[in-house]
């Protein structure tokens, strides 16, 4: 995976600063697109905007993904864009190009909820979070993701997202960078061949991973959703497998997990193409550790003394400035106590 992290600053896309990123970025540049891709409106969002199934490849394997479905979470968004500068360009890694992209039909989906982006909100304009939408599909955005499903059938999908910075990875005191899970596709929690390969393909980034993260992922609770398109994709056969960015140290605009992304990406294009991950034993995903809430803090102090109408408390505090959007510090929240860190009360 280092190969992909140590070229990603050369085909890294201008302008992707901050986590808030808006349509009119991602419209400008789908049509700035060379004509490698094939660019289509697969639909509209609630509010009109258009939203964009971007194709490359030739292969027989067809790879779905979609990113930003929550308005709020755009680190994928922004690497696929490096993606795409990377698939387009001509270089020393031409060789891979053909390789993977001979093997490959690939479909992307760069912004699925527009609207949401437009407000930096998890929801569509009505309000509706849309991976609880798959069952009904009574909105848009969820109806395209649900005919592209249908109509290209995909062997992989690939849902992106964004987790909030303060997971930490099983009871390790380190931050869950990223986590993966392979959806269940049904109550039951079985195992078909397609949850199967998209396990086997997460065991093998994952030890990818341990070398430029080490402990650093988690595993996404596994609790069956079946309104969410992870859970209902798996159940239509294809091999899904969810990417959540998650919080690295001095990592407030998530341009270093854009970086690990970009690999995970890359590596995983290559091992659908070649195979190499179809060896994996499942063991070792089930051994991943879980996202553990509340796990971390941007500072923890511990063991201070409070004085409370004239009772002393011993406490620990824990500090949050909150998520970061915009360049703009002042975006930060406020500083809150976690009061579930409280312990050890004295005298
Ligand atoms: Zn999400």
């Amino acid at each position: 995976m280092q190969r992909f992290l140590d070229i990603q600053a050369h085909y890294r896309e201008a302008g992707l600063d901050t986590r808030e990123v808006k349509h009119a970025q991602v419209v400008q540049r789908i049509a700035n697109l060379p004509p490698m891709f094939t660019v289509s409106p697969v639909g509209e969002s609630v509010e009109g905007r258009t939203i964009y199934g971007i194709r490359a490849g030739t292969g027989a394997t067809r790879v779905l993904l979609w990113s930003q479905m929550h308005g709020d979470e755009s680190t994928a968004t922004r690497t696929l864009f490096d993606v795409f500068n990377f698939l387009a360009a001509s270089d020393r890694h031409n060789r891979w190009r053909e390789k993977t992209m001979s093997q490959l039909s690939l479909c992307f989906i760069p912004m699925l909820n527009p609207d949401g982006a437009e407000c930096n909100r998890r929801e569509n304009a009505c309000g509706i979070d849309i991976n609880r939408d798959a069952r009904r599909c009574t909105t848009p955005e969820g109806r395209i993701l649900h005919n592209l499903t249908g109509t290209f059938a995909p062997h992989f999908s690939f849902n992106l997202h964004d987790q909030e910075s303060y997971y930490s990875a099983g009871a390790s005191p380190v931050p869950a960078t990223i986590a993966f899970l392979a959806p269940p596709a049904d109550i039951q929690e079985s195992i078909p061949d397609n949850r199967r390969r998209a396990m086997q393909l997460i065991v093998w980034l994952n030890r990818k991973l341990q070398a430029i993260i080490p402990h650093g992922v988690a595993k996404w609770s596994d609790a069956y959703e079946p309104r969410a398109f992870g859970e209902w994709s798996q159940a239509q056969h294809s091999a899904t497998i969810l990417v959540e960015s998650g919080g690295y140290y001095n990592d407030p605009q998530r341009e270093f997990v854009r970086k690990i992304h970009f690999g995970i990406l890359l590596e995983a294009l290559s091992a659908i193409a070649s195979f190499d991950y179809a060896g994996e034993p499942l063991s070792p995903y089930f051994a991943i550790p879980q996202n553990r809430e509340n796990g971390m803090f941007d500072s923890l102090q511990r063991q201070q003394t409070l004085t409370i109408h004239g009772t002393t408390y011993i406490t620990d505090i824990g500090f949050r400035k909150g998520e970061q959007f915009a360049g703009d510090f002042e975006s930060f929240g406020s500083l809150e106590a976690d009061e579930r860190m409280k312990a050890d009360e004295s005298g």
